[in-house]
């Protein structure tokens, strides 16, 4: 049995460590150390996963709920409980200074006695809380596990609770302590992970089985593995000049999907390879009519269609995917269609080695062409430029060219795949409010609403918010500008004199009920904080209505 207390411990020589070298070492002699049946659930608690990445189960704990835990645990008003994680700008540090002299109500445990296995056995029983009394059930057991831990352990558990650890460990390190501990070949380690997703089954196979065990992970229909991922280029003629000759296939306008068929069962999971088979009984209904192998796995798009066959916009979608009542009657709101364009497995042979070539010509081969993504292989630029105006037109994003020699490299963002779409323009943003972060943040304003003009009245309408693309440098800097331009404030939320403008860019403009404006932007991002334009020197809301016109030919 390992004692949480050893896990904590640990995490924090981590965290005082500034050497990657070093932190691998630290976490490999831990990891030798473990007992067999706590490894796995080491290995993810150190990089903050709970459960397996993929795992269908979530936590579910968000930071209202941890903060009433922590209260009800040691006694304090949840309004103090919020001022520690300002004052300390960590959940961790917060609940520690809670817990370090506030009356704990229970105590079933004595000292030292809280395990590693103990803590996620709790996890694990707060994440199979669901509906809608589930909320007091789960701040019973979190307040539990605070009551039973000491003040150090607690530290972690509450920024398990949120799953951010704060101590600097990424995947590289991981790979390379599991890699250091039990004297496998990174690459190895490496691999196992792109084909499993979880750090805690490649540990425990390379400490069980060592070299030949990693090199037996292979792909297995139901467990979903990383998905291969495109890299942006130039243009056509860049593309062209590095490949010779390349498959394109239009880049469908709607969202990854990665489907396993054995035998009758069918399971789709999203590109955060999370189980959506409940909610897309349609495209299950497409692979069992139209795949004709008895073991698969596919990866294709899924597209909702509107009336006129044209792609609907993302949030759609989105709707479909999360999507956990009364799916029949969405599905027939929003139909999916799907286009499969490549081929991982099948029938008892991984072909992830295969080339894509290869791989093409079995998925040609199973399934039939109505679910096919069309695809066509050439190095003649006007013919690209052809098909990339046909998809465009067809309201989808562009082309992908990818390399015909290439093998599926899974969880890789590369140049064998390469998207094709047009540039999006920026907008120039009046910063209209502000919310207080959280965790790291939590002292800095950590994200900005933002609003176009209105020309007519002389007013701002909100069109979204933006935390991305803002730097540590600039999160200081923007709290010091921002907090001489606070209206009023009214819990985390800040509003401001219209003066700032950011200049933001963004994947696609949505229609939206959430804010004045009626449109909303899709993954926002900070370009430009520009000091050089007033805030009448912002976009209006006619811009806006044009760039959504005209994107993709709307
Ligand atoms: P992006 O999300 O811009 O990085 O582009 C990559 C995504 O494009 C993939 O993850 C897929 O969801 C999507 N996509 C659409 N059509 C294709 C296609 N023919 N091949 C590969 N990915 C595609």
């Amino acid at each position: 049995m390992t004692s949480f207390e050893e896990f904590t411990e640990v995490c924090n020589k981590v965290e005082g460590i500034s050497s990657s070298l070093e932190m691998t070492t630290v976490i490999a002699g831990f990891l030798i150390k473990v007992d067999d049946e706590e490894l796995e659930i080491v290995t993810r608690f150190i990089m903050g996963n709970v459960f397996p990445v993929w795992s269908a189960m979530e936590l579910g704990i968000g930071p209202s709920l941890l903060y009433t835990a922590i209260s009800r645990a040691s006694s304090r008003p949840v309004s103090q409980i919020q001022g520690f994680v300002k004052e300390t700008g960590d959940v961790g540090l917060a609940a520690e200074k809670a817990m370090l002299s506030g009356k704990t109500h229970l105590n079933f445990f004595s000292e030292g006695q809280l395990s590693v296995g103990d803590v996620y056995s709790r996890f694990k029983k707060i994440a199979s809380l669901t509906g809608k009394r589930s909320q007091d059930s789960k701040i019973k057991n979190l307040q539990y596990l605070f009551g039973v831990a000491k003040p150090c352990e607690s530290v972690y558990i509450a920024r398990l609770s949120i799953e951010e650890m704060r101590i600097g460990v990424g995947e590289g390190i991981v790979r390379n302590a599991i890699s250091e501990a039990f004297g496998v070949p990174v690459g190895l380690v490496e691999r196992g992970f792109m084909l499993t997703n979880d750090f805690g089954e490649v540990a425990r196979t390379a400490k069980k089985e060592g070299e030949q065990g990693l090199l037996k992970l292979g792909v297995e229909v139901g467990r979903p593995l990383k998905m291969m991922l495109a890299q942006i280029t130039t243009g056509i003629n860049e593309a062209i000049c590095e490949m010779g000759s390349a498959a394109v296939e239009w880049k469908f306008d709607g969202a990854r999907v990665q489907i396993h068929k054995k035998g009758d069962k069918v399971t789709v999971y999203s590109r955060r390879l999370e189980d959506v088979t409940a909610s897309l009984p349609d495209v299950v209904k497409f692979i069992k009519t139209h795949v004709h192998a008895e073991n698969a796995i596919l990866d294709g798009e899924a597209v909702a269609l509107g009336k006129d066959k044209r792609p609907l916009a993302f949030q759609e979608i989105l709707r479909r995917f999360r999507r956990k009542h009364d799916v029949s009657a969405t599905a027939k709101e929003i139909p999916l269609h799907i286009y499969l364009f490549d081929i991982l497995y099948l029938d008892g042979e991984s072909l992830i080695d295969r080339s894509l070539t290869e791989r093409r010509k079995k998925l040609d081969k199973v399934c039939d062409s109505e679910i096919l993504a069309i695809q066509t292989v050439t190095g003649d630029i006007p013919e690209i430029e052809d098909i990339y105006q046909k998809a465009l037109g067809a309201g989808h994003e562009g082309v992908m060219l990818k390399n015909p020699q290439s093998l599926y490299m899974p969880g890789k963002r590369g140049k064998n795949w390469l998207k094709i779409k047009p540039v999006m323009e920026t907008l120039d943003l009046v910063v209209i409010g502000g919310e207080w972060g959280e965790g790291r943040r939590a002292n800095y304003i950590g994200s900005y609403l933002l609003a176009c003009r209105d020309p007519g009245s002389d007013r701002f309408l909100a069109i979204g918010r933006v935390a991305t693309g803002i730097t540590d440098e600039q999160l200081a800097d923007l709290t010091g500008i921002f907090s001489d331009l606070v209206i009023s404030e009214r819990g985390k939320n800040l509003d401001f004199e219209p003066k700032i403008v950011f200049e933001v860019a963004f994947e696609e403009i949505q229609k939206s009920q959430n804010y004045e404006s009626g449109y909303a932007l899709r993954f926002p991002r900070l370009v430009n904080v520009r000091l050089d334009k007033s805030a009448q020197d912002s976009d209006s809301i006619e811009r806006v209505e044009q760039l959504f016109t005209e994107q993709k030919g709307r």
